[in-house]
C-alpha cells in the first residue's frame, strides 16, 4: 500500500463488529488501534486471539498484532488523536422497553470529540435508530468541533460469516453530506476489496466472484437502511412460521411449499426456513428498536409487532409438539437440547432459541440435557439451573426420551441416526430447524417432528 493512502483508524469496541473490521483495515496495511473498555477481551486480543469463534478471523488478528498494525488499546489519548477515521462500533442493546440503549454510542463520541484532530471523521457503524447521527453532529457542534464530519456506515456482516461478508459483500453503505469523507470512507473498503482475494486465503474462506455496490446516501437514509434490512428478513421468517402452522394442521410440507414459493425471483428462497425462529445479537433488538423508533415520530409498525409476536411463540409451539409426541407428558422425560448458538457457525448464544426452548422444557418438568460444539460457554448462565450441559453430544443423547435439534450445526443435522435411535431409550426426534430427511430419521425408527412438516 502506498504511503499516501495509509490511514490511521481507530475502531471504538472491539465487539463481532468492531473486531473483524479492524482487522481486515490492518491487514491491507492501514494502522489501526482497537479499542475497547474490557481488558478481557483485549488480553486476548494482544495474544493474536479473538474472544469469540468467528471462522477464519484469528490467523488474520495473530498476523496484524505481530506486525503491530492491529494496536489493541483502552487508551481514547492514546489512539483518537492519532487517527484519520474513528469508527463507533459499540453495542446498542435494548432497554426493557423495547428501546434502543444509545448510552454507549453517545458514551463513545463524547470521549472522542474532545480529542478528534480537526478535519477527522467519525464514522457510526453501530446500529442506531434513524435520527441518531443528527444528535451526534449537534453534540459535536455544541463542543465548538463543526469541523468533525460525521458518517453512518452500517454493517452488514453476520456472525459466523463476518469476513466472508465484509470480503464478498452486497454493498457498502455510506451516508452523510461531506462528500469528501465519504469517498474516503469508501476508499478504505475498496483497500480491503483490492486484496480480498489473499485475505480469503490466508483466513481459509471461499472465494466468491460477487461484485458488490457502493452505495451514497444521505444521512437519514443510511442509518434506516440496516434496521430495514433486518427486519423485513426477520419479516421473511415469522411469515414462514405463521404458514407452517397452517401447514401443521393440513398435509402440506412447509419445506415443500416454501421451495416453490421461493423460486419465484420476486420473493427469494433466503429466510423463508420455518423452525424455532430467529434470535441472536441482532435480529430482536433491531426490529424493537424499529418499532419503538417508528413509534416515537407517531408511527404504529403493526408488522413488525406481528412478526415479534409470531417469533416468541415459536420455541413454546414447538415444545407442545413435542409434548404431543410423549404421550402429552414432559415432566420426568429425559430430554436432550442440541444447539445453544443462536445459529450454527457461532459461539454466540444472546436471546438463542436453543436455550429458551431447552428452559421451557425444564420449567416443564423435563430432565434436560444441552450440548452446542461452541456455545456451551456462553449459554450457561442464561440456562436455568436444572439444565445439565455436556462436553459431548454422545453424552448429552444417552438414554433420552427425546432429541430436539436446536441449531443447525453440520454435527446435528448429519447426526448418525441409527447410533442416536440405540443410545436413546426413548424415538422422538424434534427437528425444531427443519434440516433432516424425515424419511431417513423413520428409517432409522425414530419419529419425526419438525416445524409445518
Ligand atoms: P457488536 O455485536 O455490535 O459488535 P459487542 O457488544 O460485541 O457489539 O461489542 C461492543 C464492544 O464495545 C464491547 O466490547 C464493549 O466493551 C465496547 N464498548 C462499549 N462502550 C465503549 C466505550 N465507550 N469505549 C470503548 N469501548 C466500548
Amino acid at each position: 500500500m502506498a504511503k499516501s493512502e495509509q490511514k490511521t483508524i481507530t475502531i471504538i469496541g472491539a465487539g463481532y463488529v468492531g473486531l473483524p473490521t479492524a482487522a481486515l483495515f490492518a491487514y491491507v496495511g492501514h494502522k489501526v488501534y482497537v479499542l475497547d473498555v474490557n481488558e478481557k477481551r483485549l488480553a486476548a486480543i494482544r495474544k493474536g486471539k479473538s474472544f469469540f469463534y468467528e471462522q477464519g478471523l484469528d490467523p488474520i488478528v495473530s498476523e496484524t498484532v505481530t506486525s503491530k498494525r492491529l494496536i489493541p488499546t483502552n487508551s481514547y489519548e492514546q489512539s483518537v488523536p492519532a487517527s484519520d477515521i474513528i469508527f463507533s462500533c459499540v453495542g446498542t442493546p435494548d432497554n426493557p422497553d423495547g428501546s434502543s440503549n444509545l448510552s454507549y454510542v453517545f458514551g463513545a463520541a463524547e470521549s472522542a470529540l474532545k480529542l478528534m484532530r480537526d478535519g477527522a471523521i467519525y464514522v457510526q457503524k453501530s446500529t442506531v435508530p434513524v435520527g441518531t447521527g443528527r444528535e451526534i453532529i449537534d453534540l459535536f457542534e455544541n463542543h465548538g468541533r463543526p469541523s468533525l464530519a460525521y458518517l453512518s456506515n452500517p454493517e452488514f456482516l453476520r456472525e459466523g460469516t463476518a469476513l466472508s461478508d465484509s470480503l464478498f459483500f452486497d454493498r457498502i453503505v455510506v451516508g452523510g453530506e461531506n462528500a469528501a469523507a465519504i469517498n474516503a470512507v469508501m476508499d478504505l473498503y475498496k483497500s480491503v476489496e483490492a486484496r480480498r482475494l489473499k485475505i480469503a486465503e490466508v483466513a481459509g474462506i471461499k472465494p466468491e466472484k460477487r461484485s458488490g455496490s457502493y452505495i451514497k446516501t444521505n444521512l437519514d437514509s443510511a442509518e434506516l437502511i440496516k434496521v430495514t434490512a433486518n427486519a423485513f428478513l426477520a419479516l421473511k421468517i415469522s411469515f414462514a412460521n405463521s404458514i407452517a402452522r397452517l401447514a401443521d394442521v393440513t398435509g402440506a410440507d412447509i419445506t415443500e411449499v416454501m421451495d416453490a414459493v421461493g423460486a419465484d425471483r420476486r420473493i427469494g428462497r433466503a429466510f423463508l426456513n420455518a423452525g424455532r425462529g430467529y434470535g441472536g445479537g441482532c435480529f430482536p433488538k433491531d426490529v424493537s428498536g424499529l418499532i419503538s423508533s417508528a413509534a416515537e415520530h407517531g408511527v404504529d409498525l403493526a408488522i413488525m409487532t406481528a412478526a415479534t409476536e409470531v417469533n416468541e411463540s415459536m420455541p413454546g409451539y414447538i415444545a407442545n409438539k413435542a409434548q404431543e409426541a410423549l404421550g402429552d407428558e414432559l415432566e420426568g422425560k429425559k430430554v436432550a437440547v442440541l444447539g445453544l448458538a443462536f445459529k450454527a457457525g457461532t459461539s454466540d448464544a444472546r436471546r438463542s432459541p436453543g436455550v429458551k426452548l431447552a428452559n421451557i422444557l425444564d420449567h416443564s418438568g423435563a430432565r434436560v440435557t444441552a450440548y452446542d460444539p461452541e456455545a456451551n460457554d456462553e449459554a450457561q448462565e442464561d440456562l436455568r439451573k436444572g439444565i445439565r450441559i455436556c462436553g459431548s453430544l454422545e453424552e448429552a443423547v444417552k438414554a433420552t426420551d427425546a432429541v430436539f435439534i436446536t441449531t443447525d450445526w453440520a454435527e446435528f443435522v448429519n447426526i448418525d441416526l441409527e447410533k442416536l435411535r440405540k443410545s436413546m431409550s426413548g424415538n422422538v426426534l424434534i427437528d425444531s430447524v427443519n434440516s433432516c430427511s424425515p424419511d431417513e430419521v423413520s428409517k432409522a425408527g425414530l419419529y419425526y417432528v419438525g416445524v409445518g412438516r
